[in-house]
């Protein structure tokens, strides 16, 4: 068995918890690399789709766990992360690194890798930004948070799946850019779409107006990949759901809040997309957010 601090190379086995719309192109990259992936999913239906792309899983998280040297959680949230961590515990190699890549709470992060370096095991946050179409492409944006000797014995399976890797700092600084990242991101959707909304009422057709934009100095991430696409088209498609939209910017807002910084526009942002998630219900996409704005 190779040394628990070389890095972890093909064709070693790495598990992936969650095959939901960014677990299943992220486990199809890693296998891309050369590695052997086992996937888990509680849902039956993930776990037939993945299973109808190729993909091998295992029936239960005792057996997904059981002969990994990475294990990947992309669930929901922190909550769920801590959770399934408990879960799988028992049954992990005890030279396995757990690696976070979902948009977790930071603080509980922090405190998950605690009581996990207590008990021996290795725990990082690499969460990702770019969406399902970065994520099929394996060029998502990965910023990770730990340990520097457990990151560079993963950092072979993370390229696999992105193209740039940002090391963050200490455990949970990659969960607390991600959440700043969607804060922004999200703040940035709201002005481009009530933008679109002001000039549509007075006579504007909204591709000019977003051409327009993608031309100036008001162009953002929205404005070039999510106006027309999503928004204009009212396909409300883009494979990211508004309700965790909504959790990372109340997680960024929470983060504020108890290290003392005032943040005044994240607030509002924060209770706008609240808002939004209890009215649209789950299932909606975060693009959907232009409905609830125009149904006010
Ligand atoms: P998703 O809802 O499509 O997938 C989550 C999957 O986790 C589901 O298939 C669900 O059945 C499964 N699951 C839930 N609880 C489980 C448990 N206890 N054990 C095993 N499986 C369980 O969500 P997603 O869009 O893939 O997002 C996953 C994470 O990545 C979230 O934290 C999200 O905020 C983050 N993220 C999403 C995107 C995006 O564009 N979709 C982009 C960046 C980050």
């Amino acid at each position: 068995m190779p040394e628990a601090t070389s890095p972890i190379s093909p064709p070693a086995r790495v598990t992936v918890i969650g095959l939901g719309n960014m677990g299943r192109p992220m486990a199809a990259c890693i296998a891309r690399g050369g590695y052997a992936v086992t996937g888990f999913d509680l849902s039956q239906d993930a776990r037939a789709r993945f299973e109808a792309d190729g993909g091998r899983t295992a029936p239960d998280m005792a057996q997904a766990v059981a002969d990994a040297a990475v294990v990947i959680t992309l669930l929901p949230n922190g909550k769920i992360v801590r959770a399934a961590v408990e879960q799988m515990r028992p049954h992990l190699r005890p030279d396995a690194v757990i690696v976070d890549m979902s948009s977790s709470d930071p603080l509980g992060t922090r405190k998950l890798g605690e009581e996990l370096a207590a008990a021996g095991f290795a725990f990082l946050d690499a969460p990702v930004s770019g969406g399902v179409k970065k994520a099929a492409e394996g060029t998502l944006a990965i910023m990770v948070g730990g340990d520097a000797a457990a990151i560079d014995r993963v950092a072979p399976v993370l390229q696999t799946m992105g193209k740039s890797i940002f090391r963050t700092g200490p455990l949970g600084s990659g969960h607390a850019v991600k959440a700043l990242n969607n804060y922004v991101s999200a703040a940035g959707l709201v002005a481009a779409i009530e933008a679109l909304h002001v000039g549509k009422a007075f006579g504007i057709d909204p591709n000019v107006i977003v051409d327009v934009l993608n031309a100036s100095t008001g162009r953002n991430n929205s404005t070039e990949n999510k106006l027309k696409q999503f928004v204009i088209s009212e396909s409300y498609a883009s494979g990211f759901a508004l309700d965790l939209m909504a959790k990372d910017i109340r997680t960024a807002d929470d983060l504020a809040a108890a290290i003392g910084v005032p943040v005044p526009l994240a607030d509002k942002t924060a209770e706008l997309w609240d808002k939004a998630a209890a009215a649209l219900g789950p299932g909606a996409d975060h693009t959907a957010i232009d409905r609830f704005l125009r149904s006010r």
